[in-house]
């Protein structure tokens, strides 16, 4: 039985070395808020981590952990007026600052000041000011804790599909058939692209379907991603546009092969650190292919995720695996280590 002023939370103490333990009721500070929470998600983000660490989410340890939630406010800080206790929200894992050059120019998720928020594997968490004012959105009466907590990931596939600038019709190839592209599948869709996934397992590709793809690639059994692309292309010239969902450099040298010319390649998948890969100048010239990054979210993608996932658009059941408990995280990630793509949903 936990002390009125203590709380269960698990923490990140070192690669591979997660612990449930007891630690302090968080209170809200001037502008924060503190919020109860009800649903958290694991993300391929937080395996990652849990494998390698992090130098940025995880530079002090113990650290909290996990960044996908929603829940309660219990309590609001002085100088709160616009969010109220009792209030379902979810809550978002950055906001930006407003006042840095890259907030100036347009570019929020590029704030040179986007402090990120871990702690979602906890019964409570408190709210720094600067999430609270941006990033703490009130939710929709029928929409559930656990759905509503999808709204960070699909915030990050509506970003990516929105710096595609989709034609109506156009199609669009991606690499990789996890969760991730499951998400991108809802946003391209409602962008109006027709949409061909690529993965391996047969599983995910059913899901992929079922999400709404029109058409899926087996590379168990085209093995070759560019001739298997072109051939679903009219005239044989390629996708307008691949998202590369995969981060690997072999995945995204393979997105090059499989745009049309003049197409565009996102390359949302992070490869990890130090990684290099070998392109073709003379396609990249000649064809006038678009190479761009993507990374994170702004505030209005949030807010446009959060609006199709209470229109009931995106079913969770097609996104998280299964549901668990505070008490099985630390068991959960020790027994699915390199299963990255399983989502399971904290249920508090
Ligand atoms: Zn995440
Ligand atoms: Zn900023």
């Amino acid at each position: 039985m936990a002390r009125a002023d203590s709380m269960r939370a698990v923490l990140f103490y070192a690669p591979g070395d997660l612990r449930l333990v007891e630690a302090p009721l968080p209170k809200a500070g001037p502008g924060e808020v503190v919020v109860k929470i009800k649903a958290a998600l694991t993300c391929g983000t937080d395996f990652k981590a849990y494998r390698q660490g992090h130098p940025v989410l995880l530079a002090h340890t113990p650290s909290p952990f996990g960044h996908e939630m929603a829940g309660i406010i219990t309590e609001v800080g002085e100088g709160v007026t616009t969010l109220w206790e009792g209030q379902r929200v979810v809550v978002l894992n950055s906001a930006p600052c407003d006042r840095c050059f890259f907030c100036e120019q347009g570019t929020p998720e590029l704030c040179e000041h986007l402090a990120l928020l871990n702690g979602a594997y906890a019964e409570y968490i408190r709210v720094p000011p600067h999430i609270t004012r941006h990033n703490v959105h009130p939710l929709p009466e029928h929409s559930s804790f656990h759905a509503a907590a999808l709204a960070e990931p699909f915030a990050c596939a509506l970003h990516a599909v929105d710096k595609m600038r989709i034609q109506p019709g156009e199609t669009i190839a991606v690499i990789g058939a996890g969760n991730t592209a499951r998400l991108l599948i809802f946003a391209l869709k409602a962008a109006g692209a027709r949409v061909l996934i690529m993965g391996r397992n047969p599983e995910r590709l059913r899901l992929a379907i079922a999400a709404g793809a029109d058409e899926v690639i087996d590379l168990t059994r085209e093995s070759d991603g560019t001739a298997a692309v072109r051939r679903r292309t009219a005239g044989g010239r390629g996708a307008g546009g691949v998202i590369e969902a995969v981060g690997k450099p072999e995945t995204w040298v393979m997105s090059m092969g499989m745009v049309r010319k003049g197409g565009r390649i996102c390359l949302f998948g992070g490869c990890a650190a130090g990684s290099k890969v070998e392109l073709d100048t003379h396609r990249i010239h000649y064809d006038e292919i678009t190479l761009f990054g993507v990374f994170h979210h702004r505030p209005a993608h949030v807010r446009q995720a959060l609006e199709v996932l209470s229109n009931g658009a995106v079913p969770p059941e097609l996104l998280i695996d299964r549901e668990i408990s505070l008490e099985e995280v630390v068991p959960f990630f020790a027994a699915n280590r390199d299963a990255s793509t399983l989502k399971a949903a904290v249920i508090m």
